[in-house]
């Protein structure tokens, strides 16, 4: 299965990626654990380009064909092997994350923009997707806490863009109730990681 997670800035997702690996790892499944943009050479090189503060001149839909092309790369190089080996892979952010920055907060067209990725990504879109919802002013304040964290080009985004990937992620859940599962990631970490260790239970006992 891929399962990809999904979320505002300090939502948590990276961290609780990691506890649920090993978790589902001690369960016996094998898990992989990557990332977006990135999780592959070539595609760290494109995060590398994209997320350098001194690109910040780049143009909203160069920036979405290069996380749609990081996507791609990423896809064939790692994920669909893994896929392939009966592995299931766990993704900090995919396809949802371009949607809802670059269509909805970018204002590209949600639309558009899932066009452009069907082109990258085929039929691999995400069997379950755990979207961590947290208020961005929390989740930027769990940021700014965060010492070892890097900095990059959208640390200098308004408060006002953060509400607004949070409204596209919202239209997101609305368009893929099934898919998309709901986490209250306001929560301490270890309820986060109950509700998400649960709904990833639920879907493969489905
Ligand atoms: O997941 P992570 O927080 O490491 O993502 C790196 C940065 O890229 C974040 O600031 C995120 O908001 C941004 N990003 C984006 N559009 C995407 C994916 C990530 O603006 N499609
Ligand atoms: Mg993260």
């Amino acid at each position: 299965y891929l399962i990809t997670l999904e979320g505002g800035e300090g939502s948590g997702k990276t961290s609780i990626l990691k506890l649920m690996a090993d978790i589902l790892g001690q369960q016996g499944h094998q898990i992989v654990c990557t990332r977006e943009p990135g999780g592959i050479e070539i595609a760290e090189q494109i995060r590398g380009v994209i997320l350098d503060r001194n690109n910040s001149s780049m143009d909203p839909r160069t920036e979405a064909l290069l996380y749609a092309a990081a996507r791609r790369q990423h896809l064939v190089e790692k994920v669909i092997p893994a896929l392939e080996a009966g592995k299931i892979v766990l993704c900090d952010r995919y396809i949802d994350s371009s949607l809802a920055y670059q269509g909805y907060a970018r204002g590209l067209g949600i639309e558009e923009i899932y066009t452009v990725n069907k082109f990258a990504i085929d039929d691999y879109m995400p069997d379950l997707t755990l979207y961590f919802d947290v208020e961005p002013k929390v989740g930027l304040a769990r940021i700014e806490k965060d010492a070892g964290r890097e900095v990059n080009r959208l640390d200098v985004e308004s408060m006002k863009f953060h509400e607004t990937v949070r409204e596209g992620y919202h239209i997101l859940v609305g368009q893929y109730p099934e898919r998309i599962q709901v986490i209250d990631a306001g929560n301490s970490i270890e309820k986060v990681l109950e509700d998400a260790l649960a709904v990833v239970a639920d879907f493969m006992d489905s």
